[in-house]
């Protein structure tokens, strides 16, 4: 059962789920930036402490508390998804069988969800982790850049880390929010169609002056429902305007919905 929307409807379409996306992301980031904000604030208690790097039992405490700056918003982003892909689907009239019901609550699938968040916050805590001990050993650089023979105390040193971590806070905790957003919306859309007994749902990317060329590469490809748009670990090349090609590697899971990458707002629809 094809169906078509035309670019006016999928740009709506789209702007309704991005904004509802948005809203949650923005809550998910209060909280990431309380969460990331900890684990710098520890780290610099550390670094005062010489008890720099950071042990490994703090990652596990680390991820915890990023899944908790998620969670709450990932599970509502599911939930949305699922219910704008049911209006969309009553609105093309192709709703199939008892499927025409909204779930009470998105828990009662929630496990993939759930399961997504907590991995992702272990890379998370990695990620900063690492990048903490990159701040630290620049931050060191720096205080002996010149042959300086001035000693740096441990006050001074750590509030060069923490300035210096505070660049990175804000956009890390921005880019964790809206994307993890976008993959449970996502998400709970397919929960929705699969449900429906829809086939088929095609890649569609929002295009203006924001969007990649890897996001416009995959605009309107087309996929079984449960298929997958781009396989783990390859690599996407994609040839710009200049005839340059351009390079994006794949994470280690398969793309079976967006986001492609990082701030990625594009969606699925039915085919
Ligand atoms: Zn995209």
């Amino acid at each position: 059962m094809p169906r078509e929307f035309t670019e006016e409807q999928s740009e709506l379409i789209a702007t309704s789920r991005n904004s509802t996306n948005a809203s949650l992301s923005y809550q998910s980031n209060r909280k990431l930036l309380i969460a990331i904000g900890l684990m710098v604030n520890e780290s610099a208690g550390r670094i005062i402490g010489g008890m720099y790097p950071v042990p490994m039992d703090y990652l596990a405490r680390w991820s915890l508390q990023l899944y908790q700056g998620q969670i709450t918003e990932g599970r509502q982003a599911a939930q949305a998804g699922y219910e704008s892909a049911l209006s969309l689907l009553r609105g093309t009239g192709d709703i199939v069988g008892d499927s025409n019901q909204i779930m009470p609550s998105y828990s009662l699938y929630r496990d993939e969800v759930d399961t997504y968040f907590k991995d992702n916050s272990e890379l998370q805590a990695n990620t900063i982790k690492r990048k903490m001990e990159a701040i630290n050993k620049k931050v060191m650089a720096d205080a002996t850049a010149g042959g300086s023979t001035e000693t740096v105390t441990l006050g001074e040193y750590a509030e060069s880390f923490l300035k210096e971590s505070q660049k990175f806070i804000s956009s890390y905790a921005k880019l964790v929010a809206v994307t993890g957003m976008v993959w449970a919306s996502n998400e709970g859309v397919i929960k929705k169609y699969k449900e429906a007994g829809v086939q088929r749902m095609r890649w569609y990317t929002v295009m203006d002056e924001r969007t990649c060329i890897f996001c416009m590469a995959q605009h309107g490809k087309v996929v079984e429902i449960g298929g997958v748009f781009e396989k783990a670990d390859t690599t996407m090349k994609v040839e710009n305007d200049k005839g340059t090609i351009s390079e994006l590697q794949m994470p280690s899971w398969d793309i079976s919905h967006p986001p492609l990458h990082c701030h990625c707002r594009c969606i699925v629809l039915p085919e």
